[in-house]
């Protein structure tokens, strides 16, 4: 038999992994749902025509397979392409605008590293049908919100438009066609800087005076709405970039009566995103901590669900990156770390005793508390060894004395202490524990 191992670039996430995991979905659903977000499940497989078509450069990296009725297939990349086909198939179902939240893994054929997986889980908030600034803003509060209820320190959201860099790329001389050029290199900027962009825009046929015009305009950096007037200065005569700067401004006034904190946000024209779809509002929330890549990106995409529903649905929406939040988090030691989910091992101290080891562990549950119990009348020292090698906090012997006297003994395996308490208040001791 050949080695027994896992396929690259997809992981196992074991227990500790996972009750880590389990916290960060948990507390972004718990901010979702506070914004009055619904929960979407679509299929990991899609028709691979649906993908097709949408994602650019990124095409690629799809995982397309044929099914035994030779049907086209492919793994979901994300979970926006999924959406946009769901907005449209059950179009007289749903009320428009709709927030809606989807939690699942997507796959990218990627060359695995770092926070890079070829399956990785992605956690999705998107308002279908809207093209409001409030909408925008209302998706950038509730990342930031939930990046603080995760206790992250120091994460910024990168703010830009996609026709700010539009704009930019039109002031320095290049039409449409070459905007997309211009797209690809300036995503790259965090990765090889000013000089490895500048000749990533030369490679690519852009003359030397529009690529230095481009990386100073790219540069620009200071409090969100300095940065908005500067471009304002430079870009205002282009239209549709005017317009993107307005926008911007609209977006940056809401999340001030949102309560977002302006030490969370900052206007970056270098932020560029390389999924195509976008249209409008383009971010990304990073992390000094996490220098290789985003923790979560999103953005607006007006034209997207067009494509299958043949007309303009507005829409704007973020992924965050559950993987990478959790390798942060683990990194940093941050967030609960429960060892196991059991706060309670109640020994079994014979066969004949079981009964009454069962008994109390039913009205534990009952109570609220996550018990384990021991499958075997083993020695008590064996029981609670197993108990410690699980991590769980709190051993509950009950022998026959104890039986007897109607109590019990509660052992904190952490500090070795130990008492008996009335068999009435175990519950009580342990919720005070
Ligand atoms: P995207 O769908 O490319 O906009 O990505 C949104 C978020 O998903 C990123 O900010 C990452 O946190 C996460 N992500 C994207 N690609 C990967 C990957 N290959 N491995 C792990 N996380 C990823």
């Amino acid at each position: 038999m050949s080695k027994v191992q896992n396929i690259k670039g997809m992981r196992d996430h074991l227990p500790q992994a996972m009750l880590l995991r389990q916290h960060i979905v948990e507390t972004v659903q718990r901010v979702c749902e506070r914004y009055g977000f619904e929960p979407l499940q679509t299929p990991v497989v899609e028709y691979a025509e649906v993908l097709e078509g949408k994602l650019g450069d990124d095409e690629k990296l799809i995982y397309r397979f044929e099914d035994h009725g030779g049907r086209r297939l492919a793994l979901r990349y994300d979970q926006t392409v999924p959406l946009a086909r769901v907005v449209a198939q059950y179009a007289g179902q749903l009320a428009l605008p709709w927030r809606r939240y989807a939690y699942g893994p997507s796959y990218r054929g990627e060359r695995p590293a770092r926070g890079r997986y070829r399956e990785f889980y992605q956690f999705d908030a998107d308002i279908v049908g809207s093209a409001s600034p409030l909408a925008d803003a209302e998706i950038v509060a509730l990342l930031t919100e939930s990046l603080e209820a995760l206790g992250f320190p120091g994460f910024t959201t990168l703010l830009n438009h996609r026709q700010v860099i539009g704009g930019i790329a039109r002031a320095s001389g290049l039409d449409e066609a070459a905007a997309g050029g211009v797209y690809r290199a300036i995503d790259k900027f965090d990765k090889i800087g000013a000089d490895g962009v500048r000749d990533e825009l030369l490679r690519s046929g852009v003359a030397p005076e529009a690529a230095a015009q481009i990386l100073a305009m790219v540069q620009i950096e200071g409090e969100p709405l300095d940065v908005l007037d500067e471009l304002s200065a430079r870009l205002g005569a282009d239209e549709r970039a005017a317009a993107a700067i307005a926008n911007l401004r609209a977006i940056i006034g809401a999340l001030g009566e949102m309560g977002v904190s302006p030490e969370r946000y900052r206007v970056a024209p270098r932020l560029a995103r390389g999924l195509s779809y976008y249209t409008g509002l383009v971010f990304e929330a990073i992390t000094p901590h996490w220098p290789e890549g985003s923790l979560l990106g999103g953005g607006r995409y007006d034209e997207l669900i067009g494509q299958f529903a043949g007309r303009p649905i507005p829409t704007v929406g973020l992924a965050f990156g559950i993987d990478r939040l959790h390798d942060v988090m683990e990194e940093l030691g941050l967030g609960p770390r429960p060892a196991t989910t059991a706060t309670a091992f109640v020994t079994v101290f014979s066969g004949e005793m079981a009964g009454a080891s069962l008994a109390l562990a039913r009205e534990l549950r009952a109570g609220g508390v996550n018990v384990l119990v021991a499958l075997e009348p083993s020695g008590l020292g064996k029981q609670l060894k197993e108990a410690d090698r699980k991590g769980v906090p709190f051993a509950i012997v009950l022998g026959p004395d104890e039986l007897a006297r109607g109590d019990v003994v509660i052992k904190d395996l952490r500090s070795g202490e130990q008492r008996s308490v009335p068999r009435a208040e175990v519950l009580a001791a342990l919720g005070a524990a």
